[in-house]
């Protein structure tokens, strides 16, 4: 198996040149100005597109119990998605009950995975009960490959740990080179608010704002800036929406936190009144919510001088008929936005287009960031002899437009309906092998794998 790459622009973080790339198997072997004394399988003209490292997510949810239902992607439509959209591997949360044994959870997740996904994989751990069994099993998940914890500071009674599970779990990570993500959002606060805003009829879609407005963000992110301080451990904070907690990380990482900061294209494109004025709105109800609009430009900003390392979707896909389970009752509605297929093409339309991120900062924010941060660099997120060969040929004269009649993920809308993108992968690589071609899955279901990382947050 072999394939040649020619005359395409690579762009990484610190390079951006002309030439061509060989693959022999599953990896790049050779990157040259010209390459022609080769015989190879297949080759692919580049000329006029960019050849971009495979982007990676670092934030999506696929096998989902939540909130009474189950998300709807398979490992097979969310990877064809993924894949058709740039994204060659993703990293999916395990998110056990709170009753539930670790390991097994492990287990279940991988095993849904396997034998499914066409693009590689791996997980951040959840950690939703902290206690001497528990903490046996997360060595032994950390010895098997997996070097991220996800913690969640919200969702109380269901996912959500107390002080000291968190202190309990961040010193844990320190001792074994583990990061940890964290949802953060005030759980008790939001409880109060929730509860508040029902007792006084206000139960609409529109009221999920009030309910967690950005000052409960910003006091979760507060929070664990002094846990982490405490400890030492490094940590990263998932989904931030809104200048007020993008201040506390900052803050906290003038004074010592080792802590990195991810947002999401939602939160680039998308605000409050998205998710307004009548029920139609639950499709756009997640957590954090939408924000005001005023934010964009913070994070884009952030984005673009790194304050702001990476941009992930939290794709969590719940079709029209499982949204109305909050007809009557915001605190209801399953929450997510999908958004695993569209995250690239709309970060670069909007980013690179339109004049907002550098080129190679946008490889750094949707790809390399990630891979260095979660164990993955160099195998992924970069373009090198030894690399995996998970390539993106990426034509930027493409123009099209986002609707739910097209596209790959097992849900009946889209939030970006309408929304013209222009550029597009023409060709997507996973390991070697053409798995995308101009808009259309071309892989193999079950040739992802699970990528064993070492912990390297030490
Ligand atoms: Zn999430």
């Amino acid at each position: 198996m072999s394939l040649l790459i020619k005359n395409g622009e690579i762009v990484t973080p610190d390079e951006r040149y002309v030439a061509d790339i060989y693959c022999e198997d599953e990896t790049i072997s050779r990157i040259d100005r010209k390459i022609d004394n080769v015989h190879a399988g297949e080759v692919i003209d580049a000329s006029g597109k960019y050849v971009f490292p495979g982007f990676i997510d670092p934030h999506v949810h696929i096998y989902l119990p939540f909130m009474g239902t189950y998300a709807k992607d398979t490992h097979e439509t969310a990877s064809r998605a993924a894949l058709v959209g740039g994204t060659t591997c993703f990293i999916e949360m395990i998110c056990p009950a709170r009753g539930d044994d670790p390991m097994e959870a492990f287990e279940l997740w991988r095993g849904k995975a396997e034998g499914n996904s066409a693009c590689d994989f791996t997980f951040h751990m959840g950690v939703t009960r902290y206690d001497d069994d528990a903490e046996k099993k997360f060595r032994e998940i950390v010895k098997r490959g997996i070097a991220s914890f996800k913690i969640f500071l919200a969702y109380k009674g269901a996912f959500g740990i107390n002080d000291e599970e968190l202190f309990a779990t961040l010193k844990l990570a320190k001792e074994l080179g583990v990061i940890v993500t964290a949802h953060c959002e005030n759980a008790e606060l939001l409880f109060e608010l929730q509860k508040k805003l029902l007792s006084e009829g206000r139960t609409g879609p529109e009221f999920h704002y009030w309910s967690r407005p950005p000052i409960v963000e910003a006091e979760g992110v507060h929070h664990l800036m002094t846990f982490a301080e405490m400890t030492g451990t490094h940590v990263y904070i998932v989904h931030t929406s809104c200048e007020e907690s993008l201040g506390e990380a900052m803050r906290g990482k003038t004074r010592g936190v080792n802590v990195s900061v991810e947002t999401l294209i939602q939160y680039l494109l998308l605000d409050r009144t998205d998710a307004e004025p009548n029920f139609e709105g639950a499709k756009n109800v997640m957590s954090p919510p939408l924000r005001d609009k005023k934010n964009q430009d913070v994070m884009w900003k952030a984005l673009s001088d790194g304050s702001v390392a990476t941009l992930a979707t939290d794709h969590a896909p719940f079709d029209w008929t499982q949204k109305q389970m909050g007809k009557d009752d915001f605190t209801k509605i399953p929450n997510g936005i999908p958004s695993l297929e569209d995250r690239v093409n709309l970060f670069f339309t909007h980013g690179v287009k339109g004049g907002k991120i550098d080129i190679q900062q946008f490889v750094a924010s949707a790809s390399t960031n990630a891979a260095k941060l979660f164990g993955l660099f160099p195998r992924k997120g970069a373009i090198k002899v030894g690399s995996d060969a998970d390539l993106v040929v990426y034509d930027p004269n493409y123009r099209g437009t986002i609707s739910a009649k097209t596209h790959q993920m097992n849900v009946d809308y889209n939030s970006f309906e309408r929304m013209q993108i222009e550029g597009r992968p023409h060709v997507v690589t996973v390991r070697g092998k053409v798995a995308a071609r101009d808009g259309k899955f071309v892989g193999e279901f079950g040739r992802g794998k699970m990528l064993e990382r070492e912990p390297t947050h030490f």
